[in-house]
């Protein structure tokens, strides 16, 4: 099996192509002329970086003076820079100190919610942790089938109720299945889309406010689950979901699909929202816990 860190540079090959004429300059430390910066900040716009970021790795290299000398010192100084747009917040995954651990997993159909799920129980199983799905995206007629199928594979259990029932009285159940056997995790689908926004926004605070009932603690987490692929969409719909839902962390899928995974620093930068996991393919392994130095090692080309 691969090691986690050659699928994770595996999976950002192609935004790391988008940047590397910049990135091959930095490194045989020719002079960062006027045109090289332009250059460079085009190719951070194309790979998604986002304007504020963009600005910020352009200082440090400013900085740093850089510009005129050429140095491949260059590269670390924007290696720096990534790091420290990538860093603020907590990256790990909250786990209760007692009881299930309840993560409400939010986000609009087709970003990998479902895929997200099933791998995210996968790995806590095979943690030897005992796992609870509850199946309340009950709008989506394929969604439970699909589910299922993962909670087969991860061997977790799912509390599922028939297709148009109370989303928020199967999270109700779920958790409760949870709480009484002794589940160390309770993943809760929902749904990506209603007949409207507003019924979508209205239906997961329901739900978020009925779990609460169990125990005030609950949800800990609510996890918006991103296409990278989607770009500048992938932020306004964490800006909407945000307001609506206070979200903990930031699953963003597909890196491996796009030339634009610079989104990860653009949803860091503006968000104030931590990244905690990342896909980077479509293997149980590619869904990997986020860190922001392999990350900015691996967009970057730097070996570890
Ligand atoms: P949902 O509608 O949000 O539940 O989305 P699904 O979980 O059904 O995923 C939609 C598609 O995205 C599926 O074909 C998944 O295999 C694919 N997918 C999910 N995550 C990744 C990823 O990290 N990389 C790639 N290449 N595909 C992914």
């Amino acid at each position: 099996m691969a090691s986690l860190w050659k699928r994770l540079r595996d999976g950002l090959a192609r935004t790391k192509v988008q940047l590397s004429t910049e990135i091959d300059f930095l490194l045989k430390g020719q002079a960062l002329t006027p045109q090289v910066m332009e250059n460079l900040e085009e190719s951070l716009i194309r790979a998604d970086v986002g304007v504020e970021a963009t600005q910020r790795i352009l200082d440090a290299l400013e900085e740093g003076q850089y510009r005129g000398s050429g140095s491949n010192r260059a590269l670390m100084a924007m290696h720096g820079a990534v790091r420290d747009i990538l860093t603020p917040g907590d990256h790990a995954l909250k786990w209760a100190d007692s009881g299930p651990t309840v993560t409400l997993v939010i986000g609009v159909n087709g970003v990998g919610k479902t895929t997200t799920i099933g791998k995210l129980a996968a790995k806590a199983g095979r943690d030897g942790k005992r796992v609870v799905i509850g199946a309340a995206d009950t709008f989506r007629a394929a969604a439970d089938d699909q589910l299922a199928i993962w909670a087969d594979r991860a061997k977790a259990e799912i509390v599922r109720h028939q297709k148009g029932a109370d989303a928020a009285a199967v999270a109700y159940a779920a958790v409760e299945r949870g709480m009484t056997n002794g589940a160390d995790l309770v993943l809760i689908d929902t749904a990506g889309r209603l007949h409207t926004k507003k019924n979508l926004m209205e239906e997961l605070r329901k739900i978020k406010r009925v779990v609460a009932k169990h125990d005030p603690a609950f949800p800990h987490e609510i996890l918006l689950v991103l296409d990278a692929t989607t770009g500048q969409n992938a932020l306004q719909q964490a800006k909407v979901f945000n307001e609506a839902l206070q979200i903990t962390g930031i699953a963003l899928t597909k890196l491996d699909s796009t030339a634009r995974g610079g989104i990860v620093l653009a949803v860091a930068q503006e968000l104030g929202v931590p990244v905690k996991l990342i896909g980077v393919g479509e293997a149980l392994d590619d869904l990997q816990e986020f860190d922001p130095d392999a990350f900015a090692d691996a967009l970057l080309g730097v070996e570890r």
